[in-house]
């Protein structure tokens, strides 16, 4: 798969992707990054991509030509969806970064000072995406973190699919608590079933910690979704301990 990415400061990518499993799925072509800059799509000598917004208010906004000259001539795929960037977006979530992963190629557009001009939003981009109910000074560290979250889901990425399946959000629940050695730090523990040897035991009790973390920290994530009668039983039991200690 492909992301393409339009920005006014491709110079901000060049390190983000020198490490880990994304650096790794670069090197064996699993996955491609190419970084465009709006200012190569202007047609004027003063390479402009701003200009001041209608209706006279404070700051500069981007102009529609040069975004979609850039996105008409980096398309390689026809059916390539484009995300505009903005705080004023879908929140961009788990579920969408693995839809992305299936796609052959997506144009990320990273806007930035007061915004860009609402006709990219109506003609050109297919969604707007959100990163948080925050607002940054651009697109760009949003674009990096949709890369890097669709990333895992093309297959290969992450070295054992198994790791992304336990992952939070991907089964509607956050992940289990991890431990490594020591077996004791500081006077704290490490819970005495992970070295049962017991595997049955230990996927009951991962079971478990994963829904009671969801139930106490993000109980939005369950009432999304249909709960199992399993995780009925367990929840069930989480509430009768929580009663009784
Ligand atoms: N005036 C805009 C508003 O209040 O909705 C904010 C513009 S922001 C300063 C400049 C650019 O940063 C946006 O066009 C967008 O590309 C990006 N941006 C800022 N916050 C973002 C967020 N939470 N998610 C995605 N993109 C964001």
């Amino acid at each position: 798969m492909r992301f393409d990415i339009i920005t006014i400061f491709p110079e901000m990518f060049v390190n983000i992707f020198n490490g880990g499993v994304v650096q790794k799925a670069l090197q064996k072509g699993l996955l491609e990054v190419h970084v465009h800059n709006l200012r190569d799509y202007t047609t004027d000598k003063h390479l402009q991509v701003d200009d001041r917004p209608f209706g006279g208010e404070e700051g500069m906004v981007f102009k529609p030509e040069p975004i979609y000259a850039a996105v008409e001539a980096i398309r390689t795929s026809p059916k390539a969806p484009v995300y505009l960037l903005s705080p004023q977006g879908r929140l961009f979530d788990g579920r969408w970064a693995a839809e992305m992963a299936g796609r052959e190629q997506v144009i990320l557009v990273c806007g930035r000072y007061e915004g860009v001009d609402e006709r990219i939003a109506e003609g050109l981009a297919d969604d707007e995406l959100s990163i948080g109910d925050y607002v940054l000074t651009g697109g760009e560290l949003p674009a990096m973190v949709v890369v890097d979250a669709a990333a895992r889901f093309v297959p290969g990425v992450v070295g054992k699919a198994a790791s992304v399946r336990h992952d939070s959000f991907v089964d509607g629940r956050l992940d289990y608590p991890h431990y490594t050695r020591p077996r004791e730090f500081r006077g704290l523990k490490v819970p005495a079933v992970l070295f049962s040897g017991d595997h049955k035991k230990i996927e009951a009790w991962r079971r478990k910690k994963a829904l009671d973390k969801t139930a106490s920290r993000r109980p939005d994530l369950l009432a999304q979704r249909a709960l199992s009668p399993e995780e009925r039983r367990i929840l069930a039991q989480i509430t009768k301990e929580r009663n009784e200690s």
